[in-house]
């Protein structure tokens, strides 16, 4: 039998249903947390029977909208890797976004680092481990990491985690993170908790979910650490820091944070965790409020710097 194009329309309508069914038991069992892709430890390996535990039913993600747009988006548009359009042929590649190759080429943050903000020191300076940013303006956290530079790729894949919806993204950006802090050895034994730079609600309601939460989660899983997801607030909706210059970046986010529960954060070692550090202002102003809830250490780490 030949494969018509009419079959390939049945089989994505077929997954569009797939989708669909999961999206309405999901909807029955109560919306699992924003969580990013793949079973928990958990639930792998249980089998899906009747009386499957409520509690630990988090196999599907993805709203249902977004499901089953995703499964006609994929019969209009075949998926390509963002960067060279290549078909996608191995799915195992950069979470379905890259092709292997893209990824292999994206730029890595390497060593020597800044002893402040964890940027790659390009040329030697005159004091060796700091960059001219942190002589100038030290920033308020103790140290910041992040295993890639914000360019490229991996610019594509944050925007694309951050503002289109791809919080499935989250897995894989992860992943680098976790695989840096291996490779790095970074002292995760000393961190008491880990801290997802906060949302304002307003934006969040926007955005659906908390790109920094889903790191977070993710990483804390991983080393067995405990989030802490509503002891930092955004009290005030600050402007976008994209178009703003560096001094403007400074006094568009004082004063924006809150500490809600200064007993989880007194003479704690935290890890702030965002997607991104630029200028460093959001994550020194937020690291400075939980060093005035008496923080005894604040690292930070993003996915690229
Ligand atoms: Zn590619
Ligand atoms: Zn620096």
């Amino acid at each position: 039998m030949g494969f018509s194009p009419w079959s390939f329309i049945l089989l994505s309508c077929l997954k569009s249903v797939n989708l669909l069914i999961g999206t309405v038991r999901q909807s029955y069992l109560g919306t699992p947390p924003y969580r990013i892709g793949g079973c928990p430890a958990s639930c792998r390996g249980v089998p899906r029977s009747k009386d499957f535990d409520k509690a630990s039913f988090r196999c599907y993600d993805m709203p249902m909208l977004r499901g089953l747009f995703s499964g006609f988006i994929d019969l209009v548009y075949p998926k390509v890797c963002l960067v060279c359009k290549d078909s996608l042929k191995n799915k195992a590649a950069a979470a379905e976004m890259l092709c292997l190759a893209c990824w292999q080429k994206t730029k890595k943050n390497l060593p020597p680092f800044c002893y402040r903000c964890g940027r790659h020191l390009g040329k030697p300076t005159l004091n060796k481990n700091l960059c001219p940013g942190c002589i100038k303006n030290p920033p308020a956290f103790d140290r910041a990491f992040a295993p890639c530079i914000y360019d490229g790729a991996v610019k594509e894949l944050i925007q694309s985690f951050k503002y289109r919806g791809k919080d499935y993204l989250g897995a894989f950006l992860a992943k680098t993170m976790v695989e840096f802090i291996r490779e790095y050895h970074l002292p995760l034994e000393y961190i008491d908790a880990l801290i997802p730079v906060p949302l304002h609600p307003a934006k969040l309601r926007e955005r659906e979910f908390n790109q920094a939460e889903t790191l977070g989660n993710a990483i804390a899983r991983e080393f067995g650490k405990e989030t802490l997801n509503t002891a930092l607030i955004r009290k005030r909706n600050t402007k976008s820091q994209v178009d703003l210059k560096d001094a403007q970046r400074l006094l568009n986010v004082k004063g924006s944070f809150a500490v809600t529960d200064p007993v989880s954060i007194c003479g704690k070692n935290l890890l702030l965790v965002d997607d991104v550090l630029t200028t460093a202002a959001t994550c020194s102003e937020a690291a400075a409020t939980l060093k005035d809830a008496g923080a005894k250490i604040v690292f930070v780490m993003t996915i690229a710097n």
